[in-house]
């Protein structure tokens, strides 16, 4: 399977790279990073200050070049009612995406001993392995170590792993 990280708008390199790390760590996979692109028209909602999820997912899969493509963005993002999202997914689709703007945001409590730019990095390799996830049919999870489960909050970020649980990869590899 290869898939295709499609960076929009600026990303920083560092990123690209959690991202395709957390890829191969954890799916039987190639990774390419794809060429910038640029925002999608029609993306950002002047009233809410942010960027509809489902335009950079039409993006992703319209200019990715893999089986499965995700989009990476620093922008804020929103789908229907939900006032944020640090991702998104369609069941069994071939686009994706996934913001890092949120992921940012505090430390994790005191959580681990690990610093803020470790801390952000890992979360970012969560989402993105989550976000691919869905694409290959898996659905949330109720083990809270597991990447599938649900994460509304950094906290629950950072509360699982990196991986999929044993009933997760069974599903998938
Ligand atoms: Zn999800
Ligand atoms: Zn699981």
């Amino acid at each position: 399977m290869l898939v295709d990280i499609v960076p929009v708008g600026d990303v920083p390199a560092n990123i690209k790279r959690q991202a395709s790390d957390g890829l191969r760590s954890v799916y039987d996979c190639e990774v390419n990073v794809h060429e910038p692109q640029s925002i999608p028209n029609g993306a950002y909602d002047s009233n809410r200050n942010q960027y509809g999820a489902e335009e950079f997912i039409k993006l992703a899969s319209r200019v990715g070049d893999g089986e499965k493509n995700i989009a990476v963005t620093t922008k804020d993002l929103f789908y229907r009612r939900r006032n944020y999202v640090f991702g998104l997914a369609y069941l069994d689709g071939n686009g994706s995406v996934v913001s890092t703007y949120r992921l940012q945001t505090s430390s994790d409590g005191g959580f681990s001993n690990k610093d803020a730019g470790e801390i952000f990095g890992d979360r970012v390799r969560k989402e993105i392995v989550h976000e691919i996830g869905h694409t290959l049919g898996l659905e949330h999870c109720d083990n809270n170590r597991c990447v599938m489960n649900f994460s509304p909050t950094v906290r629950e970020v950072d509360v699982k792993e990196q991986s999929l649980c044993g009933s997760c990869q069974r599903q998938v590899l």
